[in-house]
């Protein structure tokens, strides 16, 4: 009889576990969606609640969970400034007690662990573009260190444990990514400004908008993910470098979304927020080396739809 493989999603009602627990439910997977919603929605994942093989679990990975599994892809955690700012000290705990409870599930259970790891691992970078030997240049006591820190101290664990008991691991440091189920009020650039444009209200860029940044499509997020989990002979620990290294001022990113929303949006500017990184680009040498990924969907097009998703959004409100 065929098994289907058991897969755990933490964070899985958030944006990109979201679009993972729908992906590896098309792959046949048994999937266990486990989520706080500190800032995720359920009806993020509305649409797949009928699905045998899917399965809801309210649970806080800063505790223990007892479940049986064979991959664990580790997601939870607010990745937006203005949530993971919000309270400092849950933030920290739940990338360092997160790591560890779900650590020490994998090992119980002898399952392959996927950490998502961040680009801000690389603090505000003084090499560019940034590969994954660079150790980075993190402010660790600045209003961003709860979430830098955070999860530069669970890459530490994910690697010990990975020597120490030989668990199978897997870390991802994605870069910014995008796509319909961004929340339009976590503050992220793409979603503020979409929102901004669509309601006619001012774009806020912060700082002059000089800051650059590379925005990865969420699908192309996913499958390079899956194919980290899934990487024969399974030889390759990471960490990994992904997102698409295309980049743009935020200032670009005003005028082309403006201008796809035909918005008379105008253009303001504040001040820059503490410890903002100037600019960000990944060398993604590596994941095309080993996975054999390159990400396909260009700015413009993915925009297109992450603006149709906050349009019909906003109609049926
Ligand atoms: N940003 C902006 N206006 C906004 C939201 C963000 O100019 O309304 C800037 C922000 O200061 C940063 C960049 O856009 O320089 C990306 O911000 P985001 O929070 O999306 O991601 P991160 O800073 O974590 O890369």
């Amino acid at each position: 009889m065929f098994l289907s493989k058991r897969v755990m999603v933490t964070g899985g009602a958030g944006f990109i576990g979201s679009h993972l627990c729908e992906a590896l439910l098309a792959q046949g997977a048994e999937v266990l969606c486990a989520d706080n919603y500190f800032c995720s929605t359920k009806s993020n994942v509305e649409h797949l609640r009928d699905n045998p093989r899917f399965e809801l679990l309210r649970h806080d990975v800063t505790f223990p969970l007892y479940v049986e599994v064979d991959e664990i892809y580790n997601l939870a955690c607010p990745a937006s400034p203005i949530h993971y700012q919000r309270d400092p000290v849950q933030t920290l705990k739940t990338s360092v007690h997160g790591a560890i409870n779900m650590l020490g599930l994998a090992k119980r259970v002898r399952a392959t662990i996927l950490q998502a790891s961040t680009s801000e691992v690389y603090g505000n970078p003084e090499r560019h573009p940034q590969k994954e030997e660079y150790w980075g240049n993190v402010n660790p006591i600045g209003p961003r260190a709860c979430y830098d820190e955070g999860k530069r101290a669970a890459e530490c664990l994910f690697f010990d444990y990975h020597r120490q008991h030989r668990l199978r691991v897997k870390i991802a440091r994605l870069f910014n990514t995008y796509g319909p189920r961004m929340h339009p009020n976590d503050g992220r650039v793409v979603s503020n400004f979409i929102v901004q444009a669509l309601q006619g209200k001012d774009i806020t860029i912060y700082g002059d908008g000089t800051q650059t940044r590379s925005f990865c499509y969420v699908s192309d997020m996913i499958r390079a993910l899956m194919s980290l989990m899934n990487d024969t002979p399974d030889t390759f620990t990471g960490p990994l470098n992904l997102g698409n290294p295309e980049e743009f001022t935020i200032l670009a990113l005003a005028t082309l979304i403006i201008d796809m929303t035909n918005s008379r949006s105008r253009i303001i500017f504040h001040p820059l927020p503490v410890d903002d990184p100037c600019r960000r680009r990944p060398d993604i040498s590596l994941a095309r080396e080993n996975l054999r990924w390159t990400p396909e969907v260009p700015l413009r097009e993915g925009l297109t739809s992450t603006i149709a998703y906050f349009e019909e959004l906003f109609r049926r409100q």
